[in-house]
């Protein structure tokens, strides 16, 4: 590739991600010093700024987000996409990434889904279900077999 663009792209990574989790987002909020963090490091799931978010991360500034989620405009996240950013078109993921890592994101998601398909990993994913039916069905035939042979040397 050439290396002046992949210059360009990391400086825009530095610049552009969330200095916190070093994430690209679309959603990003700027606070009164001007300086922007993601919605996902600023505030909880219900929508309050964080704790330790109460004081700027980068200037040490207080209260300069505000308590509750805002909504972002639908400005600011063009122009995110406009700079590179991406949501993952995968449903549920809700990721964003560089356009020029997309690729390699959806990658992973395909390896993921083709992974899922083989035993090794299913059995992997659900441990807990797949071994105690498993392990039911065997001390259940077991048990069976115990209280026919019961049955046989009783008679
Ligand atoms: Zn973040
Ligand atoms: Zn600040
Ligand atoms: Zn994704």
């Amino acid at each position: 590739m050439d290396n002046s663009l992949v210059d360009v792209q990391c400086k825009y990574e530095q610049r552009f991600s969330c200095p916190i989790c070093f994430e690209p987002s679309l959603k990003i909020i700027y606070g009164i010093c001007q300086h922007r963090i993601c919605d996902k490091c600023l505030y909880t799931a219900s929508g309050e700024l964080r704790k330790c978010m109460t004081r700027c991360p980068t200037c040490q500034r207080e209260h300069v987000f505000p308590e509750e989620k805002p909504d972002i405009p639908e400005d600011n996240i063009e122009m995110m996409k406009a700079l590179g950013i991406r949501q993952c078109p995968n449903k549920g993921c809700g990721v964003s990434v560089w356009y020029w890592e997309l690729e390699k994101h959806t990658e992973s998601h395909a390896r993921r889904k083709s992974n899922r398909s083989s035993p090794k990993v299913q059995a992997d994913r659900k441990p807990q279900g797949l071994s105690s039916t498993h392990y039911m069905r065997v001390t259940r035939s077991a048990q069976l077999r115990t209280t026919r042979s019961k049955r046989l040397s009783l008679h």
